[in-house]
């Protein structure tokens, strides 16, 4: 029992996509044993958005963190692992590069690889600085394992994430917060009633005529934001001047081939087209802007770049990029789409789900919503909101494409202060800010910038400290060794088998048998 009078007794959290059931799960979960009810409302007549696949290495500290098995999530989800995103025709047409989740090489006198990479570079004697990242080289050769835990091994240098079906993770995860207590109440929300005196949301009505009341409200409801936005009319920062895209079509299709432990992003003329290689299936996907192409193009182009039959028609999604002007107004947090939206180019939305719940629980108020707690909140997830949209940006800004009315756009568009600073001292001598918030860390902004062929004038001067023939003898040895060991790493699909990951219909056991 708590010693607090005003301690919140109820939760209510309405919307039963990824984003209402991790926020359930990890509410049950921290608060078990507390008298804390926790209801969810969603609604099957209006269903959840069906997609969002790809994901971020953080998404393994939020199952770890409610003890999920690795295997039994993976079965249950028809999961593959993820390495990092390969961009094709990002920089130029004809360019690629890996986005990795780890890093490239290993310090050499106490400063990053790429680094030194680039004072060899310059005098014409580096290997593709791919061919230095133990992540890029297995996820090219379509191996995987664990990372090593021996932190001297380059099999220790990079994390991973999951390639899913996020409609069976938040049916997984609605098992996993109903065995733990939470109350699940199918029903459309049809009336929303707010306190006259506080301005809070007093209650919400279903279409059955249930009334549901609680002191603390999650806004999971998807775009629509019934809450955050439909009730309380928080307003709603619009991104579209700087990532314009606001439609997707969805599709999947048969599996075929290899199974790649990556997700693939290739850039078109009017946005760009993912592909996420899942057990059962690959879903695929043109993200676009209605102002260069039209819908029935897209579909075109999207069906025509399938590499296997399609399993359904192309489902249409609209979206406008941003951010709502509080993420957390008056007794309603606003997490997931109901929060905002930018573009899945880097696999951010379920993070971000993720850092508005680690954040809730880490700023859990009491009855009385003291403004300082609201502001606090708002002020970090809107910096987290910001970093992401300042990283999509960066892809789109850091081209030499001018083939299309879109790049084009991008040539003439002024970027925010913040990306500009950041572009501005890596082509000085490729150092990079680091920031109090982000979730993408210096090996990413290396990535995109030098896969996008963003050279800095400079290096670090300290690289030339070392020796120019010593240096070119330990980047030998560097990529020897991570050749060597990229070659003794089992093949992707074998290892999800092997594992006993494999899901029981699809179709890497039936290959097995
Ligand atoms: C094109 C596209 C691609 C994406 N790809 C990725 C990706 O690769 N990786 C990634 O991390 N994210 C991706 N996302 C984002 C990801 O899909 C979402 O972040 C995630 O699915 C969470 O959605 P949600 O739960 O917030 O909303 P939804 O799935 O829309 O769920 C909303 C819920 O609210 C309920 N609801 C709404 N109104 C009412 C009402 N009146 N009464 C009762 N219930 C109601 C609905 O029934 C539903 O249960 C993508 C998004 C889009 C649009």
């Amino acid at each position: 029992m708590s010693d607090n009078p005003q301690a919140i007794k109820s939760i209510c959290i309405v919307g039963g996509g990824t984003a209402g059931w991790m926020a359930a799960s990890a509410l049950a979960h921290e608060f078990k044993r507390l008298p804390i009810a926790i209801t969810l409302v969603e609604s099957e007549e209006i269903g959840t958005v069906g997609v969002g696949e790809a994901t971020l290495p953080h998404i393994r500290n939020f199952n770890t963190a409610l003890n999920i098995d690795e295997v039994t999530f993976m079965k249950a989800t028809e999961a593959t692992f993820k390495l990092g995103i390969e961009f094709c025709n990002w920089g130029r047409i004809g360019d690629r590069y890996i986005h990795p989740f780890g890093d490239y090489g290993e310090k050499i006198d106490g400063i990053p690889f790429y680094q030194h990479w680039l004072r060899l570079q310059k005098s014409g004697l580096a290997s593709r600085l791919d061919d230095y990242a133990f992540p890029t080289s297995i996820a090219e050769a379509n191996r995987f394992r664990h990372p090593s835990t021996d932190a001297t091994r380059i099999e220790s240098t990079y994390g991973y994430a999951y390639q899913f079906d996020a409609t069976r993770y938040a049916a997984f995860l609605r098992q996993f917060a109903e065995a733990r207590g939470v109350v699940r109440r199918q029903g459309k929300v049809v009336d929303t009633r707010l306190d006259a005196e506080t301005g809070h949301v007093a209650s919400l009505t279903l279409d059955s005529g249930e009334v549901v009341a609680a002191d603390l409200y999650v806004d999971c409801s998807g775009f629509r934001g019934l809450l955050i936005e439909q009730a309380l009319k928080t307003g709603y920062e619009d991104w579209s001047q700087w990532l314009p895209c606001n439609r997707a079509l969805a599709v999947p299709c048969e599996s075929r081939g290899t199974l790649t432990p990556y997700t693939r992003a290739t850039a078109l003329e009017a946005g760009w087209q993912w592909r996420i290689p899942l057990q059962h299936r690959t879903g695929n996907g043109y993200v676009y802007c209605s102002s260069f192409i039209s819908d029935e193009d897209a579909s075109r182009r999207l069906l025509g770049n399938l590499d296997a039959p399609a399993l359904a028609d192309p489902r249409q999604l609209y979206f406008t990029t941003g951010r709502r002007k509080k993420l957390w107004n008056h007794n309603v947090v606003a997490i997931g789409l109901a929060a905002g939206f930018l573009e899945p180019l880097e696999s951010t939305s379920i993070h971000l789900i993720q850092e508005g719940i680690s954040e809730l629980l880490h700023i859990f108020p009491d009855k009385r919503f003291l403004q300082s707690d609201i502001d606090e909140y708002n002020r970090r997830m809107g910096v987290n909101f910001e970093r992401v949209r300042d990283f999509l940006l960066l892809h789109y800004a850091a081209t030499q494409r001018d083939d299309t009315e879109m790049w084009r756009h991008f040539r003439n568009l002024k970027l925010p202060d913040s990306l500009d600073e950041k572009i501005q001292i890596w082509l000085t001598r490729g150092q990079l800010i680091r920031y109090e918030f982000g979730v993408f860390l210096p090996p990413s902004w290396v990535a995109v910038m030098l896969g996008q062929n963003l050279l800095p004038r400079h290096y670090d001067p300290r690289v030339d400290r070392m020796p120019h023939d010593r240096l070119v003898q330990s980047a030998e040895g560097l990529r020897r060794r991570v050749n060597a060991a990229a070659s003794a790493t089992p093949d992707h699909k074998d290892y999800i088998r092997q594992m006993g990951a494999a899901s029981d219909t699809g179709p890497l056991v039936a290959q097995a048998g």
